[in-house]
């Protein structure tokens, strides 16, 4: 095992190969409070990506309701669960990691889904309403709330999946951190799906390999983003790269929500694969759930959002969310305007801070018929 730094969990850790960091990483920040399950992003990758013979039951994106939705099925308490009760208060992280915590003779401490456990993806997630009684209060086994997430391959820094792959089929690309299975090398064992905490790799049992999220290289190569960013309809998503803390540059929107103003939080930072998608996290969940999900720091995050209208800054990076199929490199606000800049510099996109309304007279002379106002 090598020592490498995890500046998620601000220190060292053992990993199964040294450090070794991609030019230029690929990100995305994910801003929960947007998302409304309408699961177009699932729809655009399933049509692209994974409509073929043994991929049936494969979402290379899914969005599961938290806090009662899975994909497979417990997925992440089921991990919890294996790894125990962990503490982190801030600053560096003082528990185990899933490398360290690998049981012997194994690289990564992790649990295979059965075929069933991806059966039913959203059946009753959202069922936390129903009927009371006059007098009562719902209480368990549902709490009335919950929340939307959207979850891709994290292209993690330290992978699980590549970590645990006895074959060396699994890679990095040096260009862009992408993280690829090499069909011609695999050999269906499956050790990636085991070790994959997030559970983002998926075995073919037609073809005997493993398939996971290739975060649409064909489209970052031609610095446009993925199919399940540009289809979001509730424009929740931006995709980008993200530079190491002591390199970030605030004009980088990815750099500017998670490193600069840190409201971007990574998904279960305590397992130590330093994944690369980071979420706003949900403003009206109990910060204790969210401090479990995303780590430290949450309190802080929903802090900074909340203000966000009276943050013209925050505000406008936030509106430039989903609003252009290119990559946006840079950000800059001017007055009341926001510019998103492609990586050659060239503005690839403008939006307002506020949307203009514009109210019409309720009857058109000119036509002589009544028109309904939707602001
Ligand atoms: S999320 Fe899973 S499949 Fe994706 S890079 Fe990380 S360990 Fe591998
Ligand atoms: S398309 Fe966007 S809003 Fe709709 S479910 Fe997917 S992430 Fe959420």
């Amino acid at each position: 095992m090598a020592r490498v730094f995890n500046w998620q969990l601000g220190r060292e850790m053992s990993y199964w190969y040294p450090e070794s960091r991609p030019k230029k990483q690929f990100a995305a920040v994910f801003d929960i409070n947007k998302c409304i399950a309408c699961q177009t992003c699932t729809l655009a990758c399933k049509t692209t990506w994974t409509s073929g013979k043994g991929q049936e039951y494969m979402l290379w994106n899914n969005v599961e309701t938290k806090p009662y939705g899975y994909y497979p099925l417990a997925w992440d308490v089921k991990l919890l669960q294996e790894l125990g009760a962990q503490t982190w208060d801030g600053g560096p992280y003082p528990g185990q990691t899933l490398f360290e915590s690998a049981r012997a003779g194994e690289r990564v401490l992790g649990w295979r889904p059965q075929e069933i456990d991806y059966a039913h993806p959203n059946m009753g997630e959202d069922d936390c309403a129903g009927r009371v009684d006059k007098g009562c209060s719902l209480a368990i086994p549902h709490m009335n709330w919950f929340f939307y997430m959207a979850r891709i391959c994290n292209h993690c820094t330290y992978p699980a999946c590549l970590a645990s792959c006895p074959r060396g089929s699994i890679y990095k690309r040096p260009e862009d951190g992408i993280v690829l299975v090499d069909q011609g090398r695999c050999r269906g064992y499956q050790e990636c799906v085991k070790a994959c905490p997030y559970k983002k790799v998926f075995f073919n049992p037609l073809t005997g390999t493993s398939e996971k999220c290739i975060a649409c290289f064909p489209k970052m190569e031609q610095g446009l983003v993925p199919q399940c960013f540009v289809n979001c309809i509730g424009k929740i998503r931006m995709a980008g790269y993200i530079s190491k803390p002591e390199d970030a540059r605030p004009e980088n929107p990815i750099d500017y929500l998670v490193h600069i103003r840190k409201i971007a939080k990574p998904l279960f930072p305590q397992f130590g694969l330093e994944p690369n998608v980071y979420y706003i996290p949900p403003i009206h969940a109990p910060v204790s759930f969210s401090h479990m999900l995303f780590g430290p720091g949450v309190e802080h995050a929903i802090k900074e959002y909340r203000d966000a209208p009276n943050d013209p800054d925050l505000a406008g990076l936030l509106g430039l969310f989903g609003s252009s199929e290119t990559v946006v490199a840079k950000w800059k606000r001017q007055g009341d305007w926001v510019s998103g800049y492609g990586e050659d510099g060239a503005e690839v996109v403008k939006v307002p801070l506020r949307e203009p309304v514009h109210v019409r007279a309720g009857l058109d002379p000119a036509h002589g018929v009544v028109r309904t106002n939707c602001p």
